[in-house]
């Protein structure tokens, strides 16, 4: 049976063509970066140059990039950083921002410290309301306000208008953070953070093709927080002996990001035959924003009573693989906290999927795909109750 991969919101596979320089560092080139001997600076240079790499492509200083094992850690120490080295300080976030951020928000040692703003019914902050909660930290007599916002959603694709929502917390003293990791695989980042003045920024590399276990936190030279793992590492900032086959990688897709940018015409196209189909089938409500969404992402729900993990399950068996959130909560049957915040009801949670196209799906798989969408969605719709 032939097999459809629609879920790269939930993770890429590694690229072939980093095989062969993955085993290079896991094998040959496998010593430990920080040691005393030449082999081991010949790797200190190659880690040094990835971090170079990725700088240049985001517009920011190499000692700016702190590697660490991904988003969920990046984005624990920005918040968790901000708020030890601001003990009266606020993390303005909002509503639908990824688990890792949600879990410190329900964290009760983390009460009052982080404020969450809603967001409308597309999923889109408004800068008004950061602007008002600003101002209402200065006047709580807060000291030291951080926004925090992500670049794009990982459930709805929903991307913010992230350079106005820094000039509205730059302009009331505040910093910002922004969680980039689903922004990186489709949209042009080049010089994200001096076009956007961003101060910190986190992003995971399983989402551009590298393996698991990579990303890193971006920390602008005067944004001064303590680390979260300590150690040596990482101007002393991030501890742990280097991931670095992972860190290789890292360089190379930033590297082919700068020589090549990202390709996402097709894509968009093809998501929108996909919307197409499915309605075709029987009707959907697109959820997130029309006009400001992420290329590849399709977040539906069903008028008709149709579970979305039914569909993904059937689908599953079928051999396309689709998610009915983000993949932290795939499995789980509490409804997304998302798409409540957008405004669904539970059972309109209940009946809504999310797909993410890969960037080399063939007209042929997405053909192959939409029938296989016409059988499930026949059969569920022949078996409603
Ligand atoms: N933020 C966003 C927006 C994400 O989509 C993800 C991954 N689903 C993360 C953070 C966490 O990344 P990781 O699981 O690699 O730590």
């Amino acid at each position: 049976m032939s097999e459809t991969y629609l879920d790269v919101g939930a993770t890429t596979r590694v690229k072939p063509e980093y095989k062969n320089i993955i085993d290079t560092y896991l094998y040959d080139d496998f010593y430990n970066p920080s040691a005393n001997y030449t082999p081991a600076f010949d790797i200190s240079k190659s880690v040094a140059d990835s971090r170079f790499e990725i700088a240049k492509y985001i517009g920011c200083k190499s000692e700016e990039i702190y590697f660490t094992s991904g988003a969920s850690e990046s984005n624990s120490w920005a918040f968790q950083g901000w708020l030890r080295k601001h003990p009266r300080g606020v993390i303005i976030t909002s509503a639908i921002e990824h688990h890792s951020i949600m879990a410190m928000v329900e964290d009760e040692y983390f009460e009052d410290k982080i404020w969450v703003i809603p967001v409308n019914s597309e999923g889109v902050v408004n800068p008004t309301t950061i602007d008002e909660a600003i101002k209402k930290a200065k006047d709580a007599g807060r000291d030291g306000i951080l926004v925090a916002i992500q670049y794009a959603n990982n459930e709805i694709g929903t991307i913010q208008d992230i350079a106005e929502i820094s000039r509205v917390a730059h302009a009331g003293g505040a910093k910002l953070f922004t969680d980039a990791t689903q922004a990186f695989s489709c949209l042009d980042m080049n010089d994200c953070i001096s076009k956007n003045n961003i101060d910190m920024l986190s992003m995971s590399g399983h989402k551009i093709c590298c393996p698991k276990g990579i990303g890193f936190l971006y920390v602008k030279e005067d944004v001064d927080i303590p680390p979260l793992i300590y150690g040596s590492q990482n101007f002393g900032k991030r501890g742990g002996t280097e991931n670095v086959a992972g860190i290789i990688t890292l360089g190379l897709a930033f590297h082919n990001f700068r020589l090549f940018g990202t390709e996402i015409d097709d894509v968009q196209e093809q998501r929108n035959i996909l919307f197409n189909a499915i309605n075709g089938i029987t009707p959907v409500k697109m959820n997130g924003s029309k006009e400001m969404r992420l290329p590849n992402n399709l977040n539906v729900t069903f008028q008709e009573r149709i579970i979305g993990l039914t569909v993904t399950s059937v689908l599953s068996a079928l051999g396309v693989y689709i998610s009915v959130g983000s993949a932290c909560t795939a499995q789980s049957s509490e409804p997304s906290h998302v798409l409540k915040a957008i405004g669904l009801t539970d059972d309109e949670a209940s009946r809504t999927i999310r797909i993410t196209l890969p960037k080399n799906l063939t007209n042929n798989e997405l053909n192959d795909a939409i029938g296989k969408f016409k059988i499930a969605l026949e059969l569920l719709l022949k078996n409603k109750t």
